[in-house]
């Protein structure tokens, strides 16, 4: 192995801009790292140099541990992305300068510089200075230095980006030769697609400072894990359904989850189509076929070989859109591409897929509301003690009016974050009013969850329009426990969908808690046969879930009162209610009367509030 890191980690002023890296690139291997600008590529090659050090971690190049050793010491080299060739230095005297310092001698640097000028494609130029050579030139003389020294390890960071596209694909060939002819192992960052996949033999995928995953081009493009990957390595469509029996159920498309993806019954499934998976046909397809649907064609755009064609499709039941993105609407977007002579007789058209790929699962996300002017801060306890066991990715969301805080509330956010534990979190700032910024939050980004600690004061308004528009499961946090051991799911015979039971579930077994499923007999004397059937599916899928649970029936005079009873007499810390049309507020009642609201401040526990399947 030429490179390994080990659980690497670096901040600046608080932020975690390199998050536990580990990564092993083998000899003679040309490994890339791409992703954004920002996601952290170049810091990562500063630490491997030896420019910067590393918070923790380690760092092995051919077996010998680094890390604490100058860059002098580390056998490497590196080209950066703006020309960095010593501009008061000939050609000459730049490529024999890391030679020099290591005090080679003169016939020796003749020799070799001769040598690596010729690699190049610069032979015959030795004398001539910087402001006499073009930008693909400079880089090659800049190349030829970080490599005279014959490194065991060659690194190059964005080393075309400035260059034209014409001038850097003649580059990209160039280096992958010169590379092949020395073996020499080689990290390149790049934020560009295509020259990661033309380069590497292996790609690792960053996002915000994680190495998300790592695969070769192919396999990564075909069969990507993250959501990020999908979207990130070329076009395609991602549809999110539900796991029904083994198959991603996309309305009445049914598509089969191969066994290496892991998956609930009944949780969200996404799923990837390529535009080249997709047919688009004038006619009805033959039977048999994965037909999602008939739709519009609306964008056409010529690419030479090929014609890409955007889609639109009537909503399917049960089915969103993850990418390309749609805010606010229900139909879906499908990206097809075909050969660039083939017509279709009109805009109408049948979509059917000749593959699709299924994504893990995802990370689960919470929405963390931080609103300290609202009386209401993130609960950072909280959020820190369900990190971990939820293995979340947490994003602060703080909402200002004001344009101008926009940047500060960002940085003082990433600083509160840190300062209580949670280095990794990602601030979120918008700006406008809470209560509609938390509702395009939640429509724009998936997220499993949103926490909000309610004021001291009690229920607010802000809590009565966020509950109104509510698309994600809601955490409302009162005085925060330090955990949730004991939850309590209360649930209504023929309410829509079974969200709080799989929600609260799900939450439940992440954190090892013990559930109490609880009716509510409105009634009085026996529970109706129904009543029981309704209890022991819910069972059921808890007891699917591993989860310890029960179930409680209790007689009272309204669902309100039973509901505080049970809540008071079995100590719980998390209450979990399910929030249908019939529990919202009925025009001209007080919020006072919400039911939601009457449990939040009847019972003073946290409550997790489910809003039923979109
Ligand atoms: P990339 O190369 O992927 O564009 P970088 O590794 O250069 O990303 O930077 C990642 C983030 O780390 C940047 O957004 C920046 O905020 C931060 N960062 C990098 N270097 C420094 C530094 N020397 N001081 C402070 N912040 C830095
Ligand atoms: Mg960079």
């Amino acid at each position: 192995m030429s490179i390994r890191l080990e659980q690497l980690t670096k901040s600046f002023g608080g932020q975690r801009v390199v998050k536990s890296t580990s990564l092993e690139v083998r000899d003679g291997e040309v490994f890339v790292l791409l992703g954004a600008s920002g996601s952290g590529k170049s810091t990562i090659l500063r630490l491997i140099a030896g420019l910067s050090a590393p918070d923790s971690g380690r760092i092995q190049l051919h077996g010998r541990d680094v890390t604490d050793l100058p860059p002098q010491e580390r056998g490497i080299g590196f080209v950066f992305q703006n020309y960095s060739i010593f501009r008061h230095m000939s050609v000459a005297e730049n490529i024999e300068f890391p030679l020099k310092i290591r005090k080679v001698a003169g016939p020796e640097r003749t020799r070799r510089r001769e040598q690596l000028l010729d690699l190049v494609g610069l032979g015959g130029l030795g004398n001539r200075y910087a402001h006499q050579l073009s930008g693909g030139q400079q880089q090659r003389v800049a190349l030829a230095r970080a490599l005279v020294h014959e490194p065991s390890v060659l690194l190059l960071d964005e080393p075309f980006g400035a260059l034209d596209v014409k001038i850097r694909g003649q580059l990209r060939r160039n280096l992958k030769e010169i590379q092949r002819q020395l073996g020499v192992t080689a990290i390149l960052v790049t934020h560009d697609q295509e020259e990661a996949f033309e380069l590497a033999d292996r790609v690792g995928l960053m996002e915000r400072g994680e190495l998300l995953e790592v695969g070769e081009p192919e396999a990564l493009y075909a069969r990507p894990l993250t959501f990020f990957g999908a979207t990130f390595l070329g076009a395609g469509t991602v549809l999110v359904g539900r796991a029904r029996d083994g198959a991603a159920q996309l309305g009445a498309l049914s598509l089969p989850i191969p066994p290496e993806v892991e998956h609930e019954e009944d949780a969200r499934v996404r799923v990837l189509v390529r535009p080249e998976q997709v047919a688009l046909s004038a006619e009805p397809p033959e039977r048999g076929v994965r037909l999602l649907g008939r739709g519009t064609i609306v964008e056409q755009s010529f690419l030479g070989a090929l014609r890409r064609l955007r889609v639109r499709l009537p909503a399917i039941p049960g089915t969103r859109q993850a990418s390309p993105a749609v805010y606010g609407e229900e139909s879906l977007l499908v990206d097809a591409v075909l050969p660039a002579g083939e017509d279709l007789s009109g805009p109408e058209v049948w979509v059917s897929l000749k593959g699709w790929h299924i994504l893990a699962p995802p990370r689960p996300r919470i929405l963390a509301c931080d609103l300290p002017d609202a009386g209401s801060p993130a609960p950072f306890a909280l959020l820190q003690a369900l990190e971990g066991p939820l293995d979340a990715r947490i994003s602060l969301l703080s909402v200002t009016d004001d344009t101008d805080r926009v940047e500060a509330l960002r940085a003082s956010q990433t600083e509160r974050a840190a300062a209580h534990g949670l280095p990794d979190a990602e601030p979120v700032v918008r700006r406008g009013e809470p209560v509609a910024e938390i509702a395009a939050e939640q429509v724009q980004s998936l997220y499993d969850f949103l926490v909000l600690k309610t004021p001291e004061s009690g229920p607010s308004e802000v809590l009565g329009g966020i509950l109104a528009t509510l698309s994600t499961p809601l955490l409302a946090v009162q005085e925060a426990p330090a955990s949730f051991a004991r939850i309590l799911i209360c649930t209504a015979v023929g309410e829509p969908g079974k969200a709080d039971v799989r929600v609260g579930g799900w939450l439940a077994r992440r954190l090892g808690a013990e559930v109490t499923l609880l009716h509510v007999l409105l009634d009085g004397g026996e529970p109706a046969p129904w009543v029981k059937a309704h209890l022991d599916a819910g069972l059921a899928t808890l007891r699917a879930l591993e989860v310890t649970s029960r179930t409680a029936l209790r007689p009272a005079r309204t669902a309100v009162q039973g509901i505080l009873d049970e809540a008071k007499e079995g100590d719980y810390d998390l209450i979990v209610l399910g929030r249908h049309a019939a529990s919202r507020p009925a025009a001209g009642r007080s919020r006072r009367h919400d039911f939601t609201f009457e449990i939040l401040s009847g019972s003073g526990k946290s409550l997790l509030i489910v809003p039923p399947d979109q």
